[in-house]
């Protein structure tokens, strides 16, 4: 080879490696940017949580969950800084700021230093923020949006750091916390009534969904929702209730708040929580978990069309963590869930105990009533276990764990019973560390796909979202940026 061939040879070759390098950083850097995110958490919502609902839609409901139309997936791990079982305190603080912290901790690192989240730079940058949650406001979830605690059952603690933050939209339950100790049913030790505070600001109130339907998200920017005093009504319990049947579902109130918020040319962010897909789980409640989840679900369905007609919104569906180690049995060659021995149970098991509870004469006729006829066997079961574990109550040096989740007798034999018709089973009372799924439709999607930890998703919103995240502080570094709470009242 002359040494011109050479020289052009060896030339062509060190553009052709130049190029393709460029082309592959220029593809690595060519991230998406979302104008909006949606971000749907399942609280305890594991596979086989979305596994049995989804068997549950198809099998008795004759349609697919939204969520198991969304091609972009992931698996996420949920740890906390001190144990391997996350609750649901120290992941929402993973999601939202990208760091762990310790279990009971609402965006607090272990050290004591406060975390900025995706929902502080949002605000900081212009972008509108809305928080909804089928469970307390000031329960870890959406509490971890808008404050920061130790303690996550500090709860009024919490609540007073509201109007500070001061979200564009926030709507669920734990009006408890919101209102002075001198009106009925409060849970604050002080005089401190936070819908006035947030009035003050220039918040519509709203309490029950006619309220709500009659909002005019056209003329409304900040909206300020209450619907129970403690968490909202399993949704199995509403229908047919004179009082309960007045709140709204989880899809009704993300409705709201994306025709708000979705007004801001900035953008937005948005969290959406069904929480109560948690609490049947600790329940082992089988059927009200399944109806939880299909809340939650139409909730997705609704983001995912705002998403089809707003494509440079984000839509991302994740878990903070399983709950109940939610295993299905062995039903011949398969191991899947029978929805069809569900299909009549009408309520909850809790709320079946406590109506047992005050008329236990009644016992037969209440669960009749509630579609849950027991054979001969099942109230055999029944009669036995309440019996047996009123003889055998713990004493008060019983293991932790079971005590912090004993249930009646009445709740566990419910419990047995009914996951017995559907072949599923419990392997705990609490969480486990079961990495969850994560979806994602929109703008920046396939960073969600693969496995990654809790703490990502926080940092891949920020991307997307071009938000930086300032670096975690002590309070009295930088008290001008955090918010001050208004009315400590038990805590810190
Ligand atoms: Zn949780």
């Amino acid at each position: 080879m002359s040494s011109l061939r050479k020289y052009f040879v060896t030339t062509i070759a060190v553009v052709l490696v130049f190029t393709i390098n460029f082309l592959a950083f220029a593809e690595s850097n060519n991230l998406e940017r979302a104008k909006g995110v949606i971000l749907l958490i399942g609280d305890g919502m594991g596979i086989n949580q979305v596994k049995s609902a989804g068997i549950y839609a198809q099998r008795i409901l004759g349609k697919d969950l939204a969520i198991n139309t969304i091609q972009t997936s992931g698996l996420t791990t949920t740890h906390a800084a001190n144990s391997k079982v996350t609750d649901s305190a120290a992941a929402a603080t993973a999601l939202y700021s990208g760091h762990k912290t310790n279990t009971g901790q609402l965006s607090i690192l272990p050290d004591g230093r406060k975390v900025f989240n995706v929902a502080f730079a949002a605000k900081k940058a212009g972008l509108s923020v809305g928080v909804v949650s089928t469970t307390r406001l000031t329960d870890a979830t959406p509490a971890a949006i808008y404050s920061s605690s130790a303690r996550r059952d500090c709860e009024a603690y919490i609540a007073g750091q509201l109007p500070e933050f001061s979200p564009d939209v926030i709507l669920g339950g734990g009006g408890a916390y919101f209102v002075p100790s001198s009106q009925q049913g409060s849970k604050r030790t002080d005089q401190k009534d936070i819908i006035e505070l947030m009035k003050g600001r220039g918040y519509g109130f709203v309490e029950n969904n006619s309220d709500l339907k009659a909002v005019n998200p056209e003329t409304v920017d900040k909206l300020f929702g209450l619907f129970s005093l403690s968490n909202m009504a399993y949704v199995i319990d509403r229908e047919g209730h004179k009082v309960l049947s007045n709140q709204p579902n989880l899809a009704e109130m993300t409705k709201i708040v994306l025709s708000i918020v979705g007004r801001n040319s900035k953008g937005f962010f948005v969290m959406i929580e069904g929480g109560r897909i948690d609490h049947a789980c600790h329940n082992q409640d089988i059927k009200t978990m399944i109806t939880e989840t299909l809340d939650f679900d139409a909730a997705v369905g609704l983001a995912l069309s705002y998403q089809k007609t707003h494509p440079d919104v984000l839509v991302i569906v994740t878990a903070d963590h399983e709950t109940g180690g939610l295993i299905h049995l062995p039903d011949g060659d398969d191991f899947t869930i029978d929805p069809l021995p569900l299909e009549p149970i009408k309520r909850s098991l809790t709320y079946l105990e406590d109506k047992i509870k005050t008329a236990p004469d009644q016992q037969e006729a209440i669960l009749k009533s509630a579609g849950l006829n027991l054979t001969e066997e099942e109230a055999e079961l029944l009669k036995n276990n309440q019996t047996k574990v009123v003889e055998e109550k713990p004493s008060g040096n019983g293991d932790k764990a079971k005590r912090k989740f004993a249930k009646s007798a009445t709740l566990e034999a419910l419990s047995m019973i009914t996951s017995q018709r559907a072949k599923v089973d419990w392997t705990s009372f609490g969480h486990t560390e079961q990495p969850v799924m994560t979806k994602a439709v929109g703008p920046g999607e396939k960073l969600f796909s693969g496995s990654y930890d809790n703490t990502d998703i926080a940092k891949k919103i920020a991307e997307i979202l071009n938000l930086s995240l300032p670096i975690p502080a002590l309070e009295t570094d930088q008290t001008s940026i955090f918010p001050q709470a208004t009315g400590a009242a038990s805590c810190p």
